[in-house]
C-alpha cells in the first residue's frame, strides 16, 4: 500500500482535513503542528478527532505527519530561542498524540555562524531533551536539508551522526525531500548512489515520510526551491523512480508542491496513473 497525499492545513479541523485530503484521491497528509511561524496552538477538539480517525480508518489512511514550524532552531546561538523551540516541541508531541499522529518533521537547526560542529552539538542536546520525554508510538523525523546558509542535516553524515549521538533512539527517524536532496548536491539520477549512502549513515528503517517535490534550482545548488512535479530539475521520470524504489516507497510521500487543492489532486491523479 503506497500512502500519498499533500500537505494541507488543519485550520478548519482535522476531520475537515481528512475530507480534503480524499478530495484529492490522497490517504494521508501532512500539516503544521501549529502556526508556521510558531505562534499559539489552536485547542484540541476531542470530537472532531474521534470523527477523523473514524473517516480515515474506514479509507485505509496511512500514518498523518506533523511538520513543526520553520522558528524552532535547536542550533541557535540564542538560549531563549533553542529553550522555546524545546518548550514547544514537547507541547506538539502530546498533540499529536492526542490526535494519533506518530511523526513530527523537524528541520534540525541552523548554528548562524557558530560553525557546524557547534551548531551539530546543539542539536544532540535538544533531540536528547525532547526524546528523553518523548511519547510512545510517536517519532521525531529529522528533515534532509539542502543546505541554504548555514542549515544543518543536509548531508547524510549530518543525520547519520545526529542519531548515532543520540544513542541511536528508536524514536528518531528520517524525513527526505527530493528537492533538499538536489540543493545539497545529490543527484537523483543516480539514485542507487544515495540509497547506499542513506543506507550506511542512516539506515531505510528510519526512513519515515519522504517529501516529494520537484526542484527549481540544479544538483549542489544549495538553494530550497520547491517545484510543481515535472516542472523542475528533476522531472517525472526521477520522480517516477523514486515512487517505485522499493524501500523508498515504504515512507509516507507528501507533496510540498507550490498548489492549490487542484494541483495537489491532478499530482495525485498523475502519480496514481502509474501504478
Ligand atoms: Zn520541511
Amino acid at each position: 500500500m503506497m500512502y500519498l497525499g499533500a500537505h494541507i492545513s488543519i485550520a478548519k479541523g482535522l476531520y475537515k482535513a481528512v475530507q480534503t485530503s480524499m478530495e484529492m484521491g490522497g490517504n494521508t497528509f501532512q500539516f503544521f503542528t501549529r502556526n508556521p511561524r510558531g505562534g499559539s496552538a489552536k485547542k484540541l477538539d476531542e470530537k472532531d478527532i474521534l470523527k477523523a480517525q473514524q473517516l480515515m480508518k474506514e479509507n485505509d489512511f496511512g500514518p498523518l505527519v506533523a511538520h513543526s514550524p520553520y522558528t524552532y532552531n535547536l542550533a541557535s546561538k540564542k538560549t531563549e530561542v533553542r529553550e522555546f523551540s524545546l518548550r514547544m516541541l514537547r507541547e506538539d508531541f502530546q498533540r499529536v498524540k492526542t490526535m494519533g499522529v506518530p511523526y513530527i518533521v523537524l528541520h534540525p537547526g541552523s548554528h548562524g555562524g557558530q560553525g557546524e560542529e557547534i551548531g551539530l552539538e546543539l542539536v544532540v542536546a535538544g533531540l536528547k531533551n525532547v526524546l528523553a520525554e518523548i511519547p510512545a508510538e510517536t517519532f521525531l523525523l529529522l528533515e534532509g536539508m539542502a543546505g541554504s546558509g548555514t542549515e544543518l542535516g543536509y548531508t547524510m553524515k549530518h543525520l547519520g551522526s545526529l542519531i548515532t549521538q543520540c544513542d541511536n533512539h528508536p524514536q528518531l527517524g528520517v524525513c527526505l525531500d527530493s528537492c533538499h536532496l538536489t540543493g545539497a548536491g545529490y543527484d537523483l539520477t543516480r539514485l542507487d548512489e544515495l540509497k547506499h549512502d542513506f543506507e550506511k549513515e542512516v539506515g531505510f528503517d528510519r526512513l519515515k515520510a519522504f517529501h516529494l517535490n520537484d526542484s527549481v534550482h540544479s544538483v549542489g545548488s544549495r538553494r530550497d526551491r520547491h517545484a510543481k512535479l515535472g516542472e523542475g530539475e528533476l522531472g517525472l521520470d526521477i520522480i517516477k523512480s523514486i515512487i517505485f524504489d522499493e524501500d523508498l516507497s515504504k515512507a509516507v510521500f507528501i507533496l510540498e508542491t507550490p498548489n492549490d487543492e487542484e494541483g495537489y489532486a491532478r499530482e495525485i491523479a498523475l502519480i496514481k496513473e502509474w501504478l
